[in-house]
Formats: structure tokens, sequence, C-alpha cells
């Protein structure tokens, strides 16, 4: 059995997605902004596909510019802020972002600007009174994500969007995993910027958008033609974009009920490795989570044997995120949340998608106890604790 739990990652392309992509490379291949027919077919389209990516967000047409990726969507909410109030030099945001927007910022850092990286508790919350008091006039913008790529940790963005609002900055929210599994909705929430992305939502990779609620100021982060109203130039990704529609059309008809479903299966995931494999802890436990993720720890264990092991019987997980595997450092996330070493160097971490079965879920569930009790029994520290319970 082959089971891809490792969606956070990234996502198979819907189907659906794919059969609605596929005449736009081979017959209406035109360019959107030619006069001729060729062109008027490619526009059209993405016009309908913007509309269907601003439904899922609340938004309207003219709100959404089409991007490569989220990075660009995060790097270009940041920069297109930034370049719009050059005289505020200030930037706030918190430990556990995405590295698109960390690293954006520490590049910010050597340009002069200060940036105040907000922690978080050991649920992976930060305390809203800190966010309250870390902005000033100074500030430009608030980046902070909807939802943790690596823990799944859901921040209250409806109340962080009321307080940075209320104090007079730019709020941008990371959102790349959060759309289509959690309510996004712009006409509730006071976002001034949002990122989503494709690849995360069963549409191909390569093509994200960002929403610039009308009245933001915004400058383009990519200089070229007059595409995307003249926010984003390039020509457009057109079978990308058209894909990202179709994905925003599926994700909000099967919000509710993939909500459910998944949530159901993540939580009997956790419950049984829970039980069946002891010194195991859920991070960001306590904190409203994903309802497709589960990062679990075992103490003396190397997250990185685990995955390998996993990945000889077929599961495909991820330990932290898929950025910072390949490094032996714990990720920054745990790190930040203060997880002990011991646990964090274990960490893996679970991500299903609507074409997870509960069959995968028990495959799961069978698979990796025993190739914990492997690990720990070669593991020094871990045969102690072995024999420590027996
Ligand atoms: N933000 C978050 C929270 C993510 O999880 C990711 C991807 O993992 C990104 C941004 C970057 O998105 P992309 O891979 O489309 O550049």
């Amino acid at each position: 059995m082959r089971v891809y739990a490792d969606n956070n990652a990234t996502t198979m392309v819907a189907p659906e997605v794919v059969e609605e992509m596929a005449p736009y490379f081979t017959e209406h291949y035109g360019n959107p902004s030619s006069m001729h027919s060729f062109g008027a077919a490619a526009e059209d389209k993405l016009g309908e596909s913007r509309e269907k990516v601003a439904a899922l967000l609340g938004a309207v047409a003219s709100e959404v510019i089409f991007t490569s990726c989220g990075s660009e969507s995060d790097n270009a909410a940041l920069r297109g802020t930034l370049e719009s109030y050059p005289e505020k030099r200030h930037i706030v945001t918190t430990r556990v972002e995405h590295p698109a927007v960390l690293n954006f910022c520490k590049r910010m850092e050597d340009s002069g600007y200060q940036v105040t990286y907000l922690p978080v508790d050991p649920s992976g919350q930060i305390d809203l009174q800190e966010l309250e008091d870390s902005i000033t006039d100074d500030t430009a913008i608030v980046s902070i994500m909807y939802a943790n790529n690596e823990t799944g940790v859901v921040f209250p963005v409806s109340r962080i969007a009321e307080i940075v609002k209320s104090q007079g900055a730019v709020f941008h929210c990371d959102a790349v995993q959060a759309a289509g599994k959690l309510p996004l909705d712009v006409r509730d929430i006071p976002f001034d910027l949002v990122t989503i992305s494709g690849h995360k939502i069963h549409a191909p990779k390569g093509v994200a958008a960002l929403y610039v609620r009308r009245g933001t100021k915004f400058r383009p982060f990519i200089i070229g033609g007059h595409q995307e109203s003249g926010r984003r130039g390039g020509t457009e990704n057109v079978p990308g974009i058209i894909g990202l529609g179709k994905a925003c059309v599926l994700a909000e008809e099967r919000a509710e009920e993939e909500r459910t479903r998944l949530m159901r299966l993540r939580d009997k995931l956790q419950k049984a490795l829970l039980a069946k494999a002891p010194d195991a802890r859920v991070n960001g436990e306590g904190s409203p989570r994903l309802p497709n993720t589960l990062n679990i720890s075992f103490r003396y264990v190397e997250g990185e044997a685990i995955l390998l092991m996993m990945n000889s019987v077929g599961i495909a997980a991820s330990s932290g995120s898929a950025c910072t595997s390949g490094s032996l450092e714990p990720s920054h996330v745990l790190r930040a949340m203060g997880i002990p070493f011991t646990y964090a160097q274990g960490s893996v971490r679970f991500s299903l998608s609507r074409y997870n079965s509960e069959e995968e879920v028990n495959y799961i569930i069978g698979q990796l106890p025993p190739i914990i009790r492997r690990l720990r029994e070669i593991s020094p520290f871990g045969r102690e604790a072995e024999h420590a319970r027996a």
C-alpha cells in the first residue's frame, strides 16, 4: 500500500482541475494580452477564474492578483506595502511564520528595518496584548499566518486583524494552509492582504494569488507589463490560473463535509498513535488546529529515521516542514514553542487531504508503532526508557 500523508507540503492535482486546464495548453494557448481570438479565449477564462478565486475569499475579482507561488505572494505583500509607506521602518511578524515571510523580514533587517518577531507559547499561540503593544506609529505591516504549516496551529486571525487595524497598520495574512480548510472571508475579517497558493489545494504548483483589499496601497513586486492591472508584471500562467480557479470551486463545495471527515480521521490517527506508542506528544495540542494536520513527537527517536522507515513501507509523511527537512536542526516552529529537544527531534507531521481514506489511516496505525519500537531498541536512550517502563 502507498499512502500520501504529506498534503501540507503539496497536494495531488484534482482530476477535475487537470481536465479544466487541458484545453488551455493545446487549444486556447493565446496570450491573454493579445488582441486576436486566441488571446480573447484565454482572457475570458482568466476573468472567470479570477471570479472563482475571489468567491472562495468573499472578495471581488479586481482584488485578486495572480502570482507564481505562495512565496511570491508573501514577498509581494510585504515589499509592496513597505514601498508604499517608505517613511515607516518597522515590521511585526511571529517566530513561527513560513520562511517566505521570515527570511524576507531578515533581509529587510539588513536594509535597516526593525522587525518584531512575536514569540509563541508551548501551544503555539501568540500573546494578543504583546501584539497590540508591539505596533507603533512606525509599523508599516503586520504579517501573521492563519494556520501553521508544521503544527496546524490556527491563530485567532479575526481578533488579530481587529487589533492590527485598530492600531493603524496594514495586515497581511499568509493563509496558504488555511485556504479551503477553514472559513476565510474578507467580508468578515478585515484583512488587507491575503496569500493563498494553488498546490496546497489540489491545483498545480507554480500558481498562487494575493488578495489586495480595494483601497490598500500596493506597489508591484514584479515590475513589467500591464498584466494584473499593472500590479504584477509577466505573462499570466493561464492553465495554472484556470486550475486554481477550479480548485477553489471544488474546495468551497466540499469544505464543510471534508473538514468533518478529515478531523475524524486525524483524531483517530492521533488517538491510536498516542495509545500504541508511549512517550509521544502532540505538538500544538491545546490550540485549535487545522483539521487535516497531526504533528506528533516520539521521544528518543530521530524524525528522519521514522520517515525513512515509513517510506520503506509506502507511507509518505514529513518531519517538521519540507523546507527544513534535510537539516538535523529541529524546526524553528517547534523550537519557538519550547518543545524539549528529545521530543522535537522525533517529530513527524501527517497531513491528510480529501484523497486519503480510512483504510490508509488504519494502515499508518498498523505500521508506525512497531517502527517506533524498533528505533527505540537501537537508541541507547530509548532502550533505557523502555527498560525503565518494563
Ligand atoms: N506559507 C505557508 C504557510 C506555506 O505552508 C507555504 C508552503 O509550504 C508557503 C507559504 C509557500 O508557498 P509556495 O510553496 O507556493 O511558495
